[in-house]
């Protein structure tokens, strides 16, 4: 019986770390803004601030414990095992549908939250615009496409273990790590399912961002406008796209809300990101990460006892699948995001330099203090949450680095 136990303790500690954030970041109310930040936000638009994340905060609270009471159920109760002895068919047939099953589950429970999240505390504050058309057609996708990889991840657990027994587990990692190249390599295609993305109509923000890359030696493919307006009035920007050929996408918020200084600024840190290869890093990160729960894999694939102990008659893939995905997975991300995002937030500090140096360094802060408002983000969040969550330094970090920098290196010249 000691693997209930240790499952329960595992799931009893992420519920407290989670909640222990938490805490912490809702201590912070009530505490002056740091200077540089302080013009960001007018009195009624802190105010309005404050309330929201306290909002968002307590959703997140009580999903997370509801999740966690939901989990401690099932696994309390034996309920996998035994929902997979009343399924039909052999064994692959009931893995799989048991896999569709807590797939489901986990959707439909998850639903009311995404609801009271988008169409209550979003819409409340005019961030979201999400129609509920679009929430469901969402929600659907998202389903479908979980269920996909839990199946695709099934097979293949299932086949190598069946076939090739323990050596196995490297080869699924080995599959797993072209997936997660490939991931980021696709990216655009996967934001095709849920998004509108135009090109962005000739004139002088495309020159300028075709010029800014050209100068860094990178080769533009296209540049994309995407219809975010239609669910969020955030913010945001990306690049994708392996060596020497990007592709730009722009969130139509942004080329509407921001000047092109602005946006030519973001785009000068994006930029100061791919000369480092910050994003290979990033992804080669992900691979690592990739092979820590791949060895937890194969743990549980050697352990016999934790299948038994839950009802199974003998090592069960599936069990071991959903195990990984409800209780070992977020422990073990949590443990590797720490220093991943330290990394990550080095990385800005660096991309910021870069489009300091590149002469826009000024519209950055414009931009950052825009993005800080458009975002309605945190000015000001307990230095122990961005030490272990947050993979961006804080806006008023960051506005202090780029001011130390245009004012420590003015030899350079640049207009
Ligand atoms: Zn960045």
């Amino acid at each position: 019986m000691r693997y209930p136990i240790l499952f329960l303790i595992l799931i009893a500690l992420d519920l407290a770390y989670d909640l222990v954030l938490r805490i912490l970041q809702a201590s912070r109310r009530g505490e002056p803004l740091p200077e540089t930040v302080r013009d960001i936000y007018d009195a009624d638009g802190y105010a309005r601030w404050l309330d929201y994340s306290a909002e968002k905060r307590k959703l997140g609270a009580v999903e997370k414990i509801f999740d966690a009471a939901v989990l401690t159920a099932c696994f309390g109760t034996r309920a996998f095992s035994a929902v997979y002895e009343r399924l039909p068919g052999g064994d692959a047939v009931k893995s799989l549908l048991l896999l569709l099953i807590w797939t489901a589950v986990t959707t439909v429970l998850s639903v009311p939250f995404d609801w009271v999240r988008e169409k209550r505390v979003e819409a409340k504050y005019g961030f979201s615009r999400t129609e509920t058309s679009t929430f469901v057609r969402d929600e659907i996708t998202g389903f479908v496409v979980n269920a996909l990889l839990n199946a695709a991840l099934y097979l293949a657990v299932a086949w190598t273990w069946g076939r090739f027994g323990l050596r196995g587990f490297f080869i699924v990692f080995l599959i797993l790590a072209v997936f997660v190249v490939a991931f980021s390599m696709l990216a655009t295609v996967f934001q095709r399912l849920y998004n509108k993305l135009e090109p962005l109509p000739e004139g002088t923000l495309r020159d300028t961002l075709a010029e800014l890359f050209r100068k860094a030696g990178y080769e533009l493919e296209n540049i994309y406008v995407m219809d975010a307006s239609r669910r969020t009035t955030k913010v945001n920007a990306f690049c994708s796209g392996l060596g020497r050929f990007k592709r730009i996408v722009l969130y139509d918020n942004l080329v509407n809300g921001y000047s092109e200084d602005e946006i030519a600024a973001v785009f000068a840190h994006e930029l100061g990101h791919y000369r480092r290869r910050d994003t290979m890093k990033n992804t080669a990160f992900t691979v690592l990460l990739m092979a820590v729960v791949t060895a937890a894999a194969a743990w549980f694939a050697s352990t016999p006892e934790m299948s038994l102990a839950y009802g199974f008659e003998g090592v069960s893939p599936v069990f071991g699948v959903i195990l990984l995905q409800a209780v070992l997975l977020t422990p073990v991300m949590t443990l590797c995001m720490i220093p991943r995002s330290a990394m990550a937030r080095r990385f800005e500090y660096r991309a910021d330099a870069a489009a300091v140096e590149s002469g826009y360094g000024e519209a950055l802060i414009s931009a950052l203090k825009k993005l800080s408002r458009d975002n309605f983000s945190d000015l000001n969040p307990h230095p122990a949450v961005v030490a272990l969550e947050y993979d961006h330094p804080t806006t008023a970090d960051r506005i202090r680095a780029i001011r130390e920098r245009e004012s420590g290196g003015a030899s350079g010249g640049t207009a």
